[in-house]
């Protein structure tokens, strides 16, 4: 018999993490749970940690320490609180991570797992985003395997295949268009958040959710693709395909395109990064390509959506730029959620912060911190400003 594989589950209350317990709780003899994680949602994570015989569960809230404490008395499973704790979960260098924490509270922790040299599986887009240079070195310098389960880049992960990267022509990212594909400019400005969180097709967290509405989401992703795909960025596209059956495609030199197809089911990606370089059954639906009948494809509208444009603007710009769009949809999503700005104030904030903020160079860890920093101030103020119907 071979000895379980340790993982650890960063997020693990929330979509992602909850479907990775999903799966790994289909074969409990396979799998040893070294550390479960959470924000502050305390039952939940205590819930996972028994139901997995985990071995430590942290949550980054400090003040959810005690409540964790005592949701876990006499189970044996060790708590802990904080940030530092979350990368001292990442030190206990798991055979098999996933980072599904959401935003830039990720990047630490998914930095720690990355530097033990093993093999993480990355939904945490913003870490990469934000970090994208930085996090790319330590992969390069700790050996470790990092695998894509964002679906688009683990569909383009399985089309490579490990081929030589210098074959590919292009590699067309798709995207659902999300909820306002077909609404007016003008029908977007009234919008409301019950509208905005119901996603055609995937069943999602919240702030992703509000991501793929404002089509930020494939802005992230296009970054993403830039750092785990090295072809250039003329050679990335974006392809509107309202099904969400095609997950992404790569065109080879030869003019042959491969795509992946599925059931729009994150378990399915997960799958894959867990069975990898195997595969493994997962209870998802098989595609019925027969019942959905027909697949269809239009051009982005970066005029409606302008996040597209704002992400190829950051990369291009390099350095801290993404960062800073990064940090500054967080803070927008988060207020939009919070109903204080409109939808299509989301963008407005990041156009804004982007246009008042310099890039920098990024070298370190401390580096894509300042710029976060900094642009996270800029944007809780002009989110303000547009809450209270101010000019910015
Ligand atoms: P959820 O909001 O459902 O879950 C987020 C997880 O992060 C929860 O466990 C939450 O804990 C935890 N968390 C929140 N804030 C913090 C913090 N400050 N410090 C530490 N942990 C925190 O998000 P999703 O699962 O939807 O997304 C997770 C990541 O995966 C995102 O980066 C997203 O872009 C990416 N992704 C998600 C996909 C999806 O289908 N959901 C698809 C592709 C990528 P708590 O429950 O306590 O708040």
């Amino acid at each position: 018999m071979t000895a379980p594989r340790t993982v650890s589950i960063f997020g693990a209350t929330g979509s992602i993490g909850c479907s990775t317990l999903d799966l790994i709780g289909r074969d409990p003899d396979a799998y040893e749970v070294l550390a479960l994680t959470a924000g502050c949602d305390v039952g939940k994570l205590a819930a996972a940690a028994i139901a997995h015989n985990a071995r430590l569960a942290v949550v980054a809230d400090e003040r959810c320490y005690g409540d964790l404490k005592a949701a876990l008395a006499g189970t044996g499973i060790e708590a802990a609180a904080g940030e530092g704790a979350l990368v001292e979960a990442a030190l206990m260098g798991a055979d098999w991570t996933m980072a599904a924490i959401v935003g830039l509270a990720g990047l630490a922790p998914t930095l720690a797992a990355v530097k033990q040299g093993k093999t993480v599986a990355l939904a945490n887009k913003e870490a990469l985003v934000a970090a994208g240079d930085v996090m790319m070195a330590a992969v390069q310098e700790s050996g470790a395997t990092l695998l894509p389960v964002d679906s688009e880049h683990n569909a383009i992960f399985q089309c490579l295949d490990g081929g030589a990267i210098d074959r590919v022509r292009k590699i067309t990212l798709t995207a659902s268009g999300g909820p306002f594909r077909t609404r007016t400019l003008e029908d977007m400005r009234a919008v409301t958040l019950d509208e905005a969180l119901k996603h055609p097709n995937w069943s999602m967290g919240r702030k992703i959710t509000i991501d793929s509405a404002t089509m930020m989401n494939k802005g992230l992703e296009y970054i993403e693709a830039y750092h785990l795909f090295p072809v250039g960025l003329d050679r990335l596209a974006i392809l509107v395909h309202p099904q969400s059956v095609i997950h992404s495609m790569v065109e080879f030199v030869d003019c042959s395109t491969l795509a992946q197809l599925g059931s729009p089911d994150m378990r399915i990606p997960i799958a894959n990064t867990l069975a990898w370089p195997d595969r493994m059954a997962t209870p998802c639906r098989p595609l019925d390509l027969a019942a959905i009948g027909r697949l269809d494809f239009e051009a982005p509208d970066e005029v409606r959506f302008p996040a597209i444009r704002l992400a190829r603007e950051a990369i291009e710009a390099g350095g801290s730029a993404p960062a800073i769009l990064n940090a500054a949809n967080e803070i927008a999503v988060a207020a939009f959620l919070d109903g204080r700005i409109g939808f299509l104030d989301i963008a407005a904030t990041v156009e804004t912060v982007m246009d008042r903020s310099n890039a920098a160079p990024v070298r370190s860890l401390d580096d894509v911190r300042a710029a976060d920093a900094a642009a996270r101030a800029q944007a809780l103020d002009i989110a303000g400003r547009l809450a209270e119907g101010l000019t910015v």
